[in-house]
């Protein structure tokens, strides 16, 4: 919508093409519903949010950055709100509030839009390198100057992006980089392999969390976390999870998918099918079956573990000589009892279990070693990884078309002339808070323009 919005301000007579029964599906979706359109930080922060090839943003966002896209709502007339951590949202905390605003835009600048319109592949020229336009679905052809790829990536598939732009991508001659979920919350059990679901739904505040491979930090933070029936989710589990996603999911660390076929014949979607089946038929998902079906499990990865430090603000000294009076105040009380007043009810049974210390014993009855045992687990609750969950539940993807092969002054190709890619179907990705709407906004700026412009389009 946002390229469309670019395109058409400059002059250029715009059709957007949409397979749904409506606009901005995963936009619904978004900030649970609230959309966090964008973030309120400025150029350095916004970069350091960015985890994948942020050096291909730079000019992008040089064209069109988060202050560019407050001030261009506002002047749509949607009023926006700054929350915790430079979050902006709608002041009426309605995504479809922000769909409206851009429909409204695309309407007035005189963009077409078209619905229940699934393009199936890529008109490509078979002499020179250069996009014709695109085929449709139902075997038509619409022609075009220039087309712009803006079909997402492959996480949330029911809401349209099932990574039909990676198959477009690789007809031309495109390479992918490996796609895996992100943002996406872990399959994780307890140390002793017990599982989660007892503590289904405790949400824990204030917390510190560090993620270790063989015993090195990956990453860490405090916030607040989430467990779940499978495992653990939240904000410092999903932010974990962009750093960590590849060592749960790669084979190998960058692997690609490279082009189907040399470019041009492969670019003939009737000569596109190395089966000669429907695309869809062969690839569900619209990618490399291997590397990116939705439903594919990994085993469990044993070497990452998770610990939570339920008590940051206390450092091991302190936390034991809390023990040592709550201890002193209830001799005579049962451990399951005392702890009550130092974690949520539901925790005490885990933490006294993982930490080998009965339930049943009395506060005078507890030995040194299982205070020592106590504090040590209260700073570190550990949980084994086992994997990420899949597409069907990542915020993200991580990984895309090749950022190598798009230049980024303009988001166009550099092997097909007039063929144009925006927004997440790319290879980049960044944290939750904002960021990842205002990569596409920035990339579909950028496309819209440079794709109006009749020198690129020559
Ligand atoms: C639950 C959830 C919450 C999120 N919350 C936030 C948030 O609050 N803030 C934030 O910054 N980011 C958030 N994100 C991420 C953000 O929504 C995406 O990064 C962003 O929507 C990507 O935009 P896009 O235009 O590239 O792709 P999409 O928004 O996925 O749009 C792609 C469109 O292309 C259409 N399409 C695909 N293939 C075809 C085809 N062959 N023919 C025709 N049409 C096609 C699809 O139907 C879809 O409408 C969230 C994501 C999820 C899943």
């Amino acid at each position: 919508m946002m390229a469309a919005i670019a395109a058409a301000k400059n002059g250029a007579d715009v059709t957007l093409l949409e397979k749904n029964e409506k606009l901005g599906k995963k936009l619904y979706i978004t900030g649970k519903g609230r959309c966090n359109v964008t973030n309120a930080c400025d150029r350095e922060d916004f970069f350091d949010h960015v985890v994948s090839n942020p050096r291909f943003l730079y000019s992008a966002y040089a064209k069109w950055n988060n202050w560019d896209m407050e001030a261009f709502l506002e002047d749509e007339g949607l009023a926006l709100k700054t929350e915790r951590g430079n979050r902006v949202f709608p002041v009426s905390d309605k995504s479809s509030d922000v769909i409206r605003t851009l429909q409204r835009a695309m309407e007035r600048a005189g963009v077409k839009y078209s619905l229940y319109t699934e393009v199936e592949s890529l008109w490509l020229s078979g002499e020179i390198p250069r996009c014709l336009g695109v085929q449709l679905r139902d075997g038509s052809r619409i022609e075009a100057d220039a087309v712009i790829v803006a079909t997402g990536g492959l996480s949330y598939p029911s809401t349209g992006s099932d990574g039909a732009g990676y198959r477009f991508a690789r007809s031309a001659g495109h390479t992918q980089t490996e796609c895996i979920p992100s943002l996406v919350p872990f399959d994780a059990v307890f140390e002793d392999g017990s599982s989660c679901k007892e503590l289904q739904g405790l949400s824990l505040k204030n917390v510190g969390m560090q993620v270790l491979e063989n015993g090195k930090k990956l990453t860490g933070d405090f916030g607040e976390m989430l467990f779940t029936h499978f495992g653990v989710s939240g904000p410092l589990v999903l932010t974990a999870s962009s750093q960590i996603t590849a060592r749960l999911n790669r084979n190998s660390a960058g692997k690609t998918v490279h082009p189907e076929r040399p470019h041009p014949e492969a670019a003939h979607p009737e000569r596109n099918h190395p089966e000669g089946a429907h695309p869809e038929a062969a690839h569900p998902e619209g990618a490399h079956p291997e590397l990116n079906h939705p439903e594919r499990k990994h085993p469990g990865n044993s070497h990452l573990r998770i610990l939570i430090d339920l008590k940051p603000a206390l450092t091991e000294e302190q936390l034991d000589r809390r023990f040592l009076r709550e201890l002193e105040a209830g001799p005579n009380k049962q451990m399951k009892n005392l702890l009550v007043s130092l974690y949520p009810s539901r925790l005490v049974p885990v933490v006294l279990r993982l930490a080998g210390v009965s339930p049943e014993k009395c506060g005078r009855e507890i030995t040194k070693e299982e205070r020592q045992r106590l504090v040590a687990t209260t700073k570190a609750l550990p949980l084994r990884i086992l994997r990420t969950r899949d597409f069907k539940e990542a915020i993200i993807t991580q990984g895309g078309i090749s950022v190598k092969e798009i230049r980024p002054a303009t988001m166009e190709s550099r092997i097909v002339k007039g063929l144009y890619f925006a927004g997440e179907v790319l290879d980049v990705d960044a944290y939750t808070g904002g960021y990842n709407l205002q990569i596409a906004w920035s990339t579909g700026y950028t496309a819209g323009c440079a794709a109006a412009s009749l020198e690129e389009r020559k």
